[in-house]
């Protein structure tokens, strides 16, 4: 019960369960999306765990469809081809991507390989002038974030990351009751997220392809919670790094704490683990209430209370609300989420300076200096 593909599994069974719970699709969360006049066609690129996972979650949308893949595993293709009924001529590999240009098939390209090779297949799918979404985290630095932007710019297409809780109903409540006061002044943040990894020879194990270990793959959604919570940007950030399996973790972080201060004098107090099980919540404090969230960033179902009780939001498919949510930004132009490059390079800045700060022993690092 400790791989990755465990956990993965876990966050099904959360997709299971959530099927048994009072489901609301995006169409009720979104009564726009009954009658579209048009459909958002999405092709997926690294046909992987989470690309399984998408997929499936695209069966209910309303507003975007599967109508094409792009893999360097050719044995893939039947299997997709049948279960979503994509056509031959909709199916690429990495080195003919280019030709996708020509394609009026397909709309936007969703990026789910690994970390790494975020840069290069966001430059690659900006060029052929189709947008983009690719998952977090966005890139392996700051710098290939700010070269992913100018890219997506220039060629004039959106460019959005898969920070699926934007579209979560808990989430979205939480932040709406922050933005309406409705905690008082925030006073502090405590966020939590990882697993326990399992299988050692994976690709989130090694450097060039992950980037990093726990913080880049997990440890970012404690700190996007953190940014979300408080609604502001952090100044400065210390972080601790503990190593128990040296071996397993040659490449990587295992345990990172990390601390991030705001300008409103609020400290967010946040961790990540690629070696542990059960760490996952937000909790955000104010001088008139409180909101935990517990589990708060896998599949869900999300669970949710504050100091006026249970959340209650209705518990969906978080991939077929974004697919949809990110439909109606492209198609109608409804205003973009908090999902974009420009919302992931605050990230990543954040990252960067969590990695300088585990580099030079816990030193404070002051990002307005940034
Ligand atoms: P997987 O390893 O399951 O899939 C990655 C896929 O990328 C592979 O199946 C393969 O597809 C393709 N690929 C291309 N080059 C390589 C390479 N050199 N090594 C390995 N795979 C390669 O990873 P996940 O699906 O779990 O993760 C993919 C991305 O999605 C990551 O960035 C991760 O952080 C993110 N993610 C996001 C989640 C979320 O909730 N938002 C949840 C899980 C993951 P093919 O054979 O078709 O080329």
């Amino acid at each position: 019960m400790h791989s990755r593909r465990n956990f993965l599994q876990k966050l099904s069974i959360g997709i299971g369960a959530a099927a048994l719970a009072p489901l609301s699709s995006s169409a009720s969360l979104f009564p726009a999306f009954k009658k579209p006049d048009k459909k958002l066609h999405v092709a997926l690129m690294g046909l992987g765990g989470y690309a399984n996972i998408v997929a499936k979650a695209m069966k209910e949308c309303k507003l975007a469809s599967l109508t094409g893949i792009v893999t360097g595993t050719p044995s893939k293709i039947a299997t997709w081809k049948s279960d979503y009924g994509i056509p031959g001529k909709n199916v690429y590999n990495y080195d003919n991507l280019h030709t996708i240009a020509n394609n009026p098939d397909i709309d936007l390209v969703y990026i789910t390989t690994p970390n790494s090779l975020h840069h290069r297949h966001v430059l690659q799918v900006a060029a052929t002038g189709k947008h983009v979404i690719c998952e977090k985290p966005v890139a392996d630095n700051a710098q290939q974030a700010r070269e992913m932007i100018a890219a997506c710019k220039k060629a004039g297409v959106k460019f959005y990351v898969g920070y699926r809780l934007h579209f979560e109903p808990h989430t979205r409540e939480l932040i709406r009751m922050r933005k309406a006061g409705e905690f008082g002044r925030i006073m502090h943040v405590n966020n939590y997220m990882g697993f326990k990894i399992g299988d050692p020879t994976q690709w989130r194990l090694k450097k060039a392809l992950a980037g990093g270990g726990a913080m880049m793959d997990v440890g970012v959604y404690a700190l996007n919670g953190a940014r979300y919570a408080t609604g502001e940007e952090p100044v400065w950030v210390t972080a601790q790094e503990t190593k128990t399996d040296r071996v397993k973790f040659a490449e990587v972080d295992e345990t990172v704490t990390f601390q991030l201060g705001f300008p409103g004098g609020v400290i967010a107090s946040c961790g990540t683990t690629y070696n542990f099980n059960n760490y996952e919540r937000l909790y955000l404090i104010g001088d008139k209430g409180f909101a935990e969230l517990s589990p708060a960033f896998g599949y869900g179902p999300i669970r949710g209370r504050t100091h006026l009780g249970p959340m209650n939001q209705p518990l969906i498919t978080h991939q077929a609300a974004q697919m949809d949510g990110l439909a109606d930004c492209i198609l109608n132009g409804t205003p973009d989420p908090d999902m974009t490059g420009e919302e992931a390079l605050k990230d990543m800045i954040v990252i960067d300076a969590v990695y300088e700060s585990l580099r030079k022993d816990g030193e404070k690092i002051y990002l307005d200096k940034k």
